[in-house]
């Protein structure tokens, strides 16, 4: 899919990347933090945080690394620092997924060449240096990187209603990873289907409803994830501990 078309005779065209058109009643544009249907009803766009992820993963965690499998337990575990932080999340299947966090300029890695394993896990030891052994132990048996720069849409981002086109999840309101992201999205699909299901009769007036009802919650997961990130990755890694008895929307 290259572009979408509101408001055509035909309903909303949909150009596909092989070339063919087709109109359609709505378009939901589920397509993520780069989406390609956002355009048709805003111009805004993902702008860098400050803040990068770097992510790698252990496998088999209670077989071949029982302490950091205890270190861990059965859900996360966190440890901060100053501007920086380690996140290690057990996901089933004993996978485990750590992520590096730093504020960092997004050309951080202009002299590492970030397909090199190594490079990057002694690039990452370097910028954790002195950290307890066990911490860093996250980063010795992380087997690849992915370099994931934090990006996120304005706070509390709406649009002007256009007529056959929305957006829901990351496409209508990217902000921080802070455990509200999926959630949103996929509650936010359930309820749109569910809407148009049993809603009323007019297409327009139940995707207008929608999008009130989601831009407000959305608005409010975006204000709390982006002050929880300034507190994350803060200067003062206090900041990150307290922000955990407040994650809570009002
Ligand atoms: C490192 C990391 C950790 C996270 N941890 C959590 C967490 O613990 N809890 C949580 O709630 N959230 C978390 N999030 C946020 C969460 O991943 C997102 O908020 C969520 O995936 C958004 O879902 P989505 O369906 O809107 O977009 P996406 O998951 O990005 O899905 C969009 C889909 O659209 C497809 N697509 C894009 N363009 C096109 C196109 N042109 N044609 C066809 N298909 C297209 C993509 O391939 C993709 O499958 C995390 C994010 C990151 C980066």
């Amino acid at each position: 899919m290259t572009q979408v078309v509101p408001g055509t005779r035909d309903g909303v065209l949909v150009h596909f990347a092989d070339g063919r058109q087709e109109a359609f009643d709505l378009v939901v544009g589920a397509d993520g933090a780069w989406s390609r249907i956002r355009p048709a009803v805003s111009s805004a766009t993902p702008q860098y945080t400050g803040v990068t992820h770097v992510e790698t993963s252990l496998d088999d965690v209670d077989t071949r690394h029982p302490d950091l499998a205890r270190l861990i337990g059965d859900g996360s575990m966190a440890v901060y620092g100053v501007n920086r932080g380690l996140v290690a999340q057990r996901n089933s299947g004993g996978h485990v997924k750590v992520y590096a966090k730093f504020r960092a300029p997004l050309d951080w890695h202009t002299n590492l060449d970030l397909a090199d394993v190594e490079a990057v896990r002694s690039s990452l030891l370097a910028l954790f240096d002195g950290w307890a052994a066990p911490v860093l132990d996250l980063l010795r048996h992380g087997t690849a990187f992915v370099h994931r720069p934090l990006y996120v849409l304005p706070v509390s981002h709406t649009w002007t209603h256009v007529p056959g086109v929305t957006l829901l999840g990351d496409a209508a309101h990217l902000m921080p990873l802070l455990g509200a992201g999926a959630n949103l999205a996929m509650l936010e699909g359930a309820e749109l289907a569910e809407s148009i299901a049993t809603g009323p009769e007019d297409l327009d007036e139940t995707v207008r409803a929608f999008e009130e009802q989601m831009w407000a919650r959305a608005g409010k997961w975006a204000k709390i994830t982006t002050a929880g990130l300034e507190r994350l990755v803060s200067p003062d890694p206090a900041e990150a501990l307290a922000l955990f008895d407040q994650v809570q929307p009002s």
